[in-house]
C-alpha cells in the first residue's frame, strides 16, 4: 500500500519572475534526480475529503443544547447528547463547574451569560417544584426569536401548561419525557420507552428539522419513541410510575434485606428499591403534587391494602369462629372471594349466584 505512496521528485528552481533558473537548466547540475525517493508513511494529503465531509456532517447535524439544572438527571442526559457530538452548555443554581468541564460541558453560573451564546434548544431538567420559580427569571429576551424549548419533566401537563403561559409566543415547545434514569438505563437506552408531545413547532423547515434533530438523540440511542398527549401521559403514569416510585418507597421504608435464599419475585421487589431510592423525594413529591390523577391512584393503593388485610383477617376470623362454635357455625361465604377494586375505589361485588355456586 505504501508503494502508491512513494514519489519521484523531480526539482526545477524558479527566479523570483517565475522564470526557470539557469543553475536549474544547467547541464552539469541535473534537475532530474532519478534515485531520490520519498517514502511516505500516513502522510498528509492536501485535502482529507473523509474527515472534511465527516466534520461536515457532525456540523449540520449537531445542535447547540443549553441544560438548565445540571443536577443527577440534567448530567445524565448531557452525557449521551455528548456522545451524539452535540455542543452542550449548563446553567444550575449549585456550581458544576470542575465536573461540567471534566464532561465537556460550559458552564454558566448566570442564565444571561449562557442565554447569550444563542442556544439552539434550551432544555429544563430541573426539580418539578422549582420549575415556575425558574421560569419566571429567565431572560428569554437574550435569546434568539424561535428557540427550542424542551422539558424532561416525569409529569407532562404541568409544564406544558408554564410553557404556554411563560415563552414568548415565537419559541417552539417540546415536551417530553424519558421514562427512564440513570438506574434503570445505566448500560443501554434501547427498548426503554420515550414519551413527547410535540406541543407547538413552527411550519419552517429549520424548526421542523431542528425538533427532529433532538428527537434523532432518543431514536439513535434505540428508544421506543411514543408520541402522545401531555394529558394521556399524565393518566397512565399515575397508574404506573407513580404507583412504581410508590412501592419503592414503602418497601424501602420497609427495609428489605437480601437473604440467601431470595426467590426471582423477591429480587424483583430489592431491584425496585433500588431503582427508585436514588430518586430525590422532590421528584416524587412532584410526581404526587403536580400530577393530578396522582391522588386517586394514592387512595386506590391504600384502599387495596385494607381490602388485602381484611381477606386475611376475614379468614382468620372464621378459623377462631370454627374453633369456638364448631362447624355449625354460620361462616359468611363472601369472605372468601377475592374482591377487586373499581377505578373509583369502590368494591367490585361478587354476584349472589356466585356465592351459592362456590359455596355449594
Ligand atoms: P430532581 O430532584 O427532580 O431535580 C434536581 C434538579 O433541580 C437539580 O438540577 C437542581 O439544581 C434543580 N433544582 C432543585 N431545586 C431548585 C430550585 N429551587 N431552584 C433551581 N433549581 C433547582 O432530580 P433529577 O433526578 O435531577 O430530575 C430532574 C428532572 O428530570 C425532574 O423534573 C425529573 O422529574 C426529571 N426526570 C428524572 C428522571 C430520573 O430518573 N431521575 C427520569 C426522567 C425525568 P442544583 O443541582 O443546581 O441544586
Amino acid at each position: 500500500m505504501y508503494e502508491s505512496l512513494q514519489h519521484e521528485v523531480i526539482i526545477i528552481f524558479y527566479e523570483s519572475d517565475n522564470r526557470p533558473s539557469k543553475q536549474s537548466l544547467d547541464e552539469s547540475r541535473p534537475t532530474h534526480f532519478p534515485s531520490f525517493q520519498i517514502s511516505c508513511i500516513d502522510a498528509a494529503q492536501p485535502f482529507d475529503y473523509e474527515s472534511h465531509l465527516k466534520n461536515h456532517y457532525i456540523q449540520s447535524t449537531s445542535l447547540k443544547i443549553a441544560i438548565l439544572g445540571f443536577g443527577n438527571f440534567g448530567q445524565f442526559l448531557s452525557k449521551a447528547f455528548l456522545r451524539h457530538h452535540h455542543t452542550l452548555l449548563a446553567y444550575s443554581r449549585t456550581n458544576y463547574t470542575d465536573l461540567a468541564n471534566q464532561l465537556g460541558v460550559s458552564f454558566y453560573s448566570d442564565p444571561n451569560d449562557l442565554f447569550e451564546q444563542h442556544p439552539d434548544v434550551v432544555l429544563l431538567s430541573t426539580s418539578i417544584l422549582s420549575t415556575e420559580t425558574l421560569l419566571q427569571k429567565l431572560p428569554f429576551q437574550r435569546l434568539r426569536r424561535n428557540t427550542l424549548f424542551v422539558d424532561v419533566l416525569s409529569v407532562k401537563e404541568f409544564p406544558r401548561n408554564l410553557f404556554l403561559k411563560y415563552l414568548p409566543p415565537d419559541f417552539d415547545i417540546l415536551c417530553t419525557h424519558p421514562m427512564f434514569g440513570p438506574e434503570s438505563a445505566k448500560t443501554s437506552w434501547a427498548g426503554l420507552p420515550f414519551v413527547y408531545d410535540k406541543v407547538r413547532i413552527g411550519d419552517e423547515e429549520n424548526r421542523v428539522k431542528r425538533c427532529d434533530k433532538f428527537l434523532g438523540i432518543f431514536e439513535k440511542e434505540g428508544c421506543r419513541m411514543v408520541e402522545m398527549s401531555c394529558m394521556e401521559h399524565d393518566k397512565y403514569a399515575a397508574g404506573s410510575q407513580f404507583v412504581t416510585h410508590t412501592m419503592g418507597r414503602v418497601l424501602e421504608k420497609f427495609g428489605l434485606e437480601s437473604s440467601p435464599i431470595n426467590t426471582k419475585g423477591y429480587e424483583t421487589l430489592l431491584n425496585l428499591v433500588e431503582n427508585t431510592k436514588g430518586d430525590s423525594f422532590d421528584l416524587y413529591y412532584g410526581l404526587f403534587m403536580y400530577n393530578q390523577n396522582a391522588l386517586e391512584q394514592l387512595e386506590r393503593l391504600d384502599m387495596a391494602f385494607e381490602s388485602i388485610k381484611k381477606d386475611l383477617f376475614g379468614r382468620l376470623h372464621e378459623v377462631y369462629r370454627k374453633q369456638l362454635f364448631g362447624d355449625n357455625g354460620e361462616v359468611d361465604k363472601k369472605m372468601n372471594l377475592p374482591q377487586k377494586l373499581l377505578g373509583n375505589g369502590s368494591l367490585i361485588e361478587p354476584p349472589l349466584d356466585n356465592v351459592r355456586q362456590d359455596g355449594s
